[in-house]
């Protein structure tokens, strides 16, 4: 492939030194589990995205779980309780609510922005619903006046899926991250800033929820061999909160770059069958995934393909099509499953250049399609 749609050792190569450093400096420490690294990364993080407190995780999934499991343990939530999801989004939204015994209630998407369109809240809504999960999928935030006015009017918890959008901002001018209760962060290694490893935190600004959240990641103890909850261990691993403190730094480069990528994609990709994604404020997305929309995916990641450009689908069967929820499978979401069967996303991370795109770009226009 000319153009790869990622090579993670590429995209990790401009930090080789410093991350082998930050590994000796973990295993030389004698210190495994939790420690410096992890609180300094803790802070870094809770800095970058405007919010109080952040608490270091396993995985973003587990970062997702971590927050229902405690809004539960507080008695906020409780099993039985409908939690509002996007219909187009990974599956981990998802799993997150149902692990927690509470029940997700879809929401289709937007065909301009690929996120949940907000404009269907209020017919999805009914007295179970007690929170909303927004996602801010390919790094855009999901976030608006209608959703904002719909928590506040139904008194709603508002949970943040921001796996997809560290460093992006609401219309608003809020960090994604600090919008909602609690966000919930993964720094799996395609993210836009990615561990060496499986890795995610907890966002809030809401002490009690930081607390329960860390307890109940740490077994269920809030102090040693005292266990109030029970817990799980999804700790955040110092070897990785360490990488993570290298990787962290180039936060603003990395939203940057993703920037110039998508609006080179935005100016000169002009095939009339490729539908591009709405372009708000430049500031808005961070652009995880250039996400277009063709008839005939397969041909055309085929035509691409020959032409030397890698593309990647996310995702190809959304959440309540899954075997694992059958009992989903007669919902209809018209245009969540419109965008499984048409989405494709172009080459966006380090290892593409604005040249690149633009090459890519011409690639894709003459995509000889019949129609
Ligand atoms: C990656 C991702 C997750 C899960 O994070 P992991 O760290 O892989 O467990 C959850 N939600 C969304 C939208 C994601 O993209």
């Amino acid at each position: 492939m000319k153009y790869p749609f990622l090579d993670l050792r590429a995209v990790n190569e401009p930090f080789f030194a410093e991350l082998k450093e930050a590994a000796c400096r973990v295993v030389e420490s004698g210190r495994y589990i939790g420690g410096a690294e992890v609180e300094s990364f803790e802070e870094a993080l809770a800095g970058a995205s405007g919010v109080p407190f952040a608490v270091g995780v396993s995985n973003g999934l587990d970062a997702l779980r971590m927050i229902f499991r405690a809004y539960i343990a507080l008695g906020r939530l409780k099993q039985g309780d409908a939690v509002i999801v996007p219909a187009n989004t990974y599956i981990a939204s998802v799993l997150a609510i149902t692990d927690a015994g509470l029940e997700p209630v879809f929401v289709d998407a937007d065909a301009d922005t690929l996120n949940m369109d907000t404009r269907l809240l209020d017919e999805a809504y009914t007295p179970k619903v007690k929170a909303v999960l927004t996602v801010h999928l390919y790094g855009r935030p999901c976030y608006d006046e209608r959703l904002r006015e719909f928590v506040e009017r139904h008194g709603l918890i508002l949970v943040e899926d921001n796996a997809q959008a560290i460093g992006a901002t609401a219309g608003d001018g809020r960090p994604a991250g600090s919008l909602g209760d609690a966000a919930a962060l993964s720094f799996y290694p395609t993210k836009n800033i990615g561990a060496l490893g499986d890795a995610g935190a907890v966002l809030t600004a809401d002490d009690e929820l930081a607390r329960t959240v860390r307890a109940i990641a740490n077994y269920g103890s809030d102090r040693r061999y005292h266990n109030i909850y029970e817990g799980f261990n999804c700790r955040m691993d110092p070897l990785q909160a360490a990488f993570l403190n290298v990787k962290l730094k180039r936060l603003g480069k990395e939203c940057e770059r993703r920037r110039q990528l998508a609006a080179a994609y935005d100016a000169l990709i002009s095939h009339p069958c490729v539908r591009k994604p709405r372009v708000d404020r430049p500031d808005n997305s961070v652009w995880h995934q250039y996400a277009v929309l063709v008839p005939e995916r397969d041909a055309f990641r085929a035509y691409l393909a020959e032409n030397g450009v890698g593309t990647d689908v996310n995702y190809p069967v959304p959440p309540h099509k899954q075997p694992c929820y059958a009992r989903f499978s007669g919902l209809v979401l018209p245009v969540a499953e419109e965008i499984s069967d048409m989405v494709v996303c172009l080459p966006v991370s380090a290892c593409t250049s604005v040249d690149d795109a633009k090459a890519i770009s011409e690639i894709v226009n003459k995509w000889e399609y019949e129609y």
